[in-house]
């Protein structure tokens, strides 16, 4: 119990201690589609359906999963080029998966900085402009160090992003089909078009019999399919925020 009451702390301090606000004021709702680490069915399911909808999302990987032990589960090289190929984003995450609020920050920080070097190795003119935390974990130190770093970080704190958006810990709302139904889903889309702001979904896998951090191509089409049907723009999270900056929605 001490455990997860110093781990709240810890995280309630990093988001107030250190903060990167602005306001989200569009002219019209934005939606972005990610995924975390992330397995293949993400790049070949989730991939596939964005494309037939005409839309990108983005990948936040870490890079010490690619070419797994289990090749049935995890991205290769391939994937990764196919995925770019098709204008979708590669992010970073940390190279180990590492629960950054665990370690040192210069282990964490080191961390960070092996998965963008490694990165370059595979496709070198690629840079990763944007971050997601493993297990939405962070402390200060690696906030700050993120913000120097990198254009924004995804967190996994449910919520859309509006008034007083934090960018380097967006809000997100999660598409894992056994927690929330797709009913759940439509509601925060509605609630989107209503307060022009960002929403930002995330999952992992994208197959038939899902982890339970993941969902079915079958729901996961529906949420893409439900943003065409309501003419909700959909963006990776680098050209969400290159239209926000500019002032362009
Ligand atoms: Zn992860």
């Amino acid at each position: 119990m001490m455990k997860r009451y110093i781990k709240y702390i810890r995280r309630k301090w990093a988001n107030i201690s250190f903060s990167r606000n602005i306001d989200i004021q569009l002219r019209e709702p934005i939606v972005s589609f990610t995924f975390d680490d992330a397995p293949i069915s993400a790049f070949v399911n989730g991939g596939r359906i964005l494309k037939k909808y005409s839309v990108s999302g983005t990948f936040y990987i870490s890079l010490s999963l690619m070419g797994g032990e289990d090749p049935s589960t995890r991205f290769t090289e391939q994937h990764l080029k196919d995925s770019i190929a098709a204008h979708n984003e590669i992010g970073c995450h940390t190279y180990g998966h590492t629960e950054l609020y665990k370690v040192p920050f210069l282990d964490g920080k080191a961390d960070i900085e092996k998965n963008q070097e490694e990165i370059k190795k595979i496709i070198p003119n690629l840079t990763l402009h944007n971050f997601s935390y493993p297990f939405g974990s962070q402390t200060q130190p690696i906030k700050r160090f993120i913000g120097e770093r990198f254009k924004s970080a995804r967190g996994i704190e449910e919520g859309i992003n509006n008034e007083h958006a934090d960018v380097l810990n967006l809000k997100t709302v999660k598409l894992y089909e056994k927690r929330h139904p797709l009913d759940y889903i439509f509601q925060k889309i509605r609630e989107v078009k209503q307060n022009n702001g960002w929403l930002i979904f995330y999952t992992h896998d994208v197959q038939d019999d899902p982890t339970e951090w993941g969902c079915t191509p079958t729901y996961f089409e529906a949420v893409v399919q439900k943003c065409a049907e309501e003419k909700i723009k959909v963006l990776t999270v680098n050209n969400a925020l290159n239209q926000i900056e500019n002032g362009e929605t």
